[in-house]
């Protein structure tokens, strides 16, 4: 099979293994963790922010910021399509009480969209807005990066508004690898950033949050509180550290194999796809008139032992990783071409 559903289905190397077993660990609720501790001031140095912690998923993490800067009732202001919107079943709805304003087209939002959206703190009717998210890769809407100045005009926006701003950086790495930016240089615009470890880092678990001291030290509280706080959790903290040493810069090797297949999918005569947008490791494409269904092409996919995932009626994903080669998008690219092909 060449699975090709999410970057999360990589299994840990070899080396990765070997790490978490050598992993030294304590009871990281008492801080005596050497392992957590390690990765959380790896990572923090790494977005270029005063301090990290480490939860188990990305999920959680984005529970974070609603929490530390919101109150129930509260306006966020989010990119179409964000994760946490779509992809947490309510979580923020129902932990923080918050609602949602999507802005923009594309999962991006310009500074403007953003103000033009933004709510005051005092008025009579309209819910506040306390916090702007944005979303780096985004995700549903094909990995796309943002420019970084553009994350530096929201970021001024919010400060200049008194609105906390929040980055979901789950592919934040990808973002970085694809630009050749400084990922601490597209944190800096916010409060308070993530990164996921179990996507294109081919970790088995784990998010970091980085912030400043003060609000990492209050996330401690909601981490627990939300059931995430771990005891000898080094040994996933091990794979993370193996994972920002040696999986970092192969992330250029799962986006020029995303341009592959993206580039025989775009050649397809019913498949709709925007080459410009695929930067990085996800590439979603759209079934035309004429061409079947997305459950079909996933279908006919997996028979041919190619999996990809439908993201709507009649639209497909397909994201690269560590554990799919050159070849194996070589063979995928053959296969989805085929399997959108009209009458197949
Ligand atoms: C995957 C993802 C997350 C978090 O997902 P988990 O599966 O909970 O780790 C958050 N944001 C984005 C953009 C993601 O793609």
């Amino acid at each position: 099979m060449v699975d090709l559903r999410s970057d999360t289905v990589t299994r840990p190397t070899a080396a990765m293994r070997e790490a978490i077993a050598r992993a030294p660990v304590g009871d990281d609720q008492y801080g005596e963790d050497p392992s957590v501790i390690a990765l959380q001031d790896r990572v923090a140095a790494l977005l270029g922010k005063e301090a990290a912690l480490f939860v188990p998923t990305g999920t959680m993490a984005n529970q974070v910021p609603l929490k530390l800067y919101c109150r129930p009732g509260d306006d966020v202001i989010v990119g179409r399509e964000s994760h946490a919107v779509w992809h947490e079943t309510g979580a923020a709805a129902a932990i923080a009480g918050v609602q949602f304003t999507e802005v923009g087209a594309d999962g991006r939002f310009t500074a403007e969209e953003f103000l033009a959206a933004r709510n005051p703190r005092d008025h009579l009717l309209y819910p506040p807005t306390t916090l702007v998210e944005v979303e780096d890769t985004q995700n549903r809407k094909g990995g796309l990066v943002w420019d970084r100045a553009e994350l530096e005009r929201v970021g001024a926006a919010a400060r200049e508004q008194g609105v906390a701003s929040y980055l979901d950086g789950a592919r934040l790495l990808n973002a970085a690898a694809a630009r050749a930016d400084d990922p601490a240089a597209l944190a800096a615009p916010f409060d308070l950033v993530s990164i996921a470890l179990s996507k294109g880092l081919g970790c088995p678990a784990g998010s970091v949050v980085a912030g400043t001291r003060e609000d990492v030290a209050a996330a401690v509280r909601f981490r627990r509180m939300l059931g995430g706080a771990m005891r000898q959790s080094g040994v996933l903290a091990a794979a993370g550290l193996h994972a920002l040493e040696h999986h970092v810069d192969r992330l250029a090797e799962d986006h020029a194999n995303a341009r592959l297949l993206g580039e025989a999918l775009a050649a397809a005569p019913g498949v709709e796809l925007d080459l410009a947008g695929l930067e990085t490791n996800i590439v979603v494409f759209h079934l035309g008139e004429g061409a079947p269904g997305a459950p079909a092409v996933v279908e006919r996919a997996r028979a041919q032992e190619v999996l990809v995932m439908a993201f709507g009626p009649r639209t497909v994903r397909a994201v690269t990783h560590l554990d799919v080669s050159r070849d194996d998008c070589r063979l995928a690219a053959e296969v989805l071409v085929a399997a959108t092909a009209a009458g197949a």
